[in-house]
């Protein structure tokens, strides 16, 4: 997918979809935003393909995730996703639709990269820590560890049921490489978060992690049990740089960390495989707040700029850094914000003043 995107003057084709609740809000933040950095960029032109997903998407027409839809995905250059699943829309067996997870295992998107950044004292609830001090990612495995068994049905009438924590050599493999070659372009700290004291399969993540280490001799590797991260995090987030972990522990400690600045909506993701990628804000839906133009967008159009770093075409790449900066220099005015950031500017408004800065 990136070398169809390496040449001269490229259209990009951007799949987006918008999904559930604030989802919708918050991609058409991020598409404005887009759409005004293309404007101040040489060779490239953005397509965006809209695609219906979601909780909605499945009370429209049975399927939450259409094969169209899941065609489009795969065919695109990169998809943009705002949030999917409703609280009220369940299967028949109680479980949410979660068509976003299937989205990953189905394109092999195993690497969740969840950049976690302070960028004003005003959003942490923690005291002495300011710009720039907590500036780490969270890569998260996606496609396996103990959400592998998450489709598996159980007997209704059961006394007991089973979820697996699965850890193969590829994946264990490829999320340590992913993070180690991270770590070594940043601060060359690696962390893995693990519970290898008590689980077998973590003591096996904890061997493959430390083989793959032995080809990163510059880069710093520790090993920190997940309880204890989930202290350090709040006691001294400044001290880390990149952790990863399985799926359900990453899951956990993303919203943790997304709390020390700010909360979910300042926390962006990519899902990263070997040829595709999904960039989307790290939080859900947010029924509680859809549909009034008050949810965060800083989020989303983070995501979006990650979207165009990892396209990797240069014009794309000064795109994103356009837009990384423009994020920074609105957010040094704590009066620039939602109100979930005690601020009272709407979603729109936040989104303009991030595009005036472009
Ligand atoms: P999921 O399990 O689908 O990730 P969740 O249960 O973790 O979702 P979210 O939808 O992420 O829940 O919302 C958690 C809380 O954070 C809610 O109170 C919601 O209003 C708030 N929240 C999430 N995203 C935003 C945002 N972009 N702007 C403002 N508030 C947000």
């Amino acid at each position: 997918m990136n070398e169809s995107v390496q040449s001269k003057e490229k259209t990009i084709n951007i799949a987006v979809l918008p999904g559930d609740g604030i989802g919708v809000e918050v991609t058409a933040a991020a598409v404005k935003v887009l759409r005004a950095v293309e404007t101040r960029l040489g060779a490239v032109r953005f397509e965006f393909n809209e695609c219906s997903v979601g909780a909605g998407e499945y009370l429209k027409n049975g399927d939450p995730l259409p094969e169209k839809a899941f065609e489009d995905c795969r065919s695109a250059d990169v998809v943009l996703l705002g949030a999917m699943g409703l609280p009220n829309v369940r299967w028949p067996d109680g479980k949410e639709m979660t068509p976003q997870l299937d989205l990953r295992e189905r394109l092999d998107l195993y690497a969740g990269i969840r950049p976690i950044k302070l960028y004003h004292s005003h959003d942490t609830p923690l005291k002495q820590q300011g710009t720039g001090d907590i500036d780490l990612i969270i890569v998260r495995e996606n496609c396996e560890g103990l959400f592998s068994d998450r489709l598996s049905k159980s007997d209704p009438q059961t006394d007991e049921v089973h979820d697996v924590m699965c850890i193969s050599r590829k994946g264990a493999e490829r999320i340590c490489r992913v993070a180690f070659e991270l770590a070594s372009k940043r601060r060359q700290k690696c962390a893995l978060v693990d519970k290898a004291n008590v689980l077998p399969s973590m003591v096996f993540f904890r061997s493959v992690f430390d083989e793959v280490a032995k080809e990163f001799p510059e880069v710093e590797a520790s090993r920190i049990y997940v309880d204890a991260m989930a202290l350090y995090l709040v006691q001294r987030p400044e001290a880390f740089d990149v952790l990863v972990t399985e799926n359900m522990f990453g899951d956990i400690l993303s919203d943790l960390a997304a709390g020390l600045v700010g909360g979910m909506g300042m926390a962006p993701s990519g899902d990263l495989g070997d040829s595709c990628a999904v960039f989307q804000p790290s939080h859900g839906s947010a029924p509680d707040i859809a549909g009034k133009n008050i949810a965060n967008p800083v989020a989303c159009i983070l995501s979006a700029a990650m979207m165009l770093e990892w396209l990797e075409h240069p014009e794309t790449v000064k795109g994103g850094q356009r837009i990384h900066r423009a994020v920074e220099t609105v957010l040094q005015d704590p009066d620039l914000r939602t109100a979930d950031l005690d601020g009272e500017l709407t979603t729109m408004q936040m989104t303009d003043k991030i595009i005036d800065k472009l």
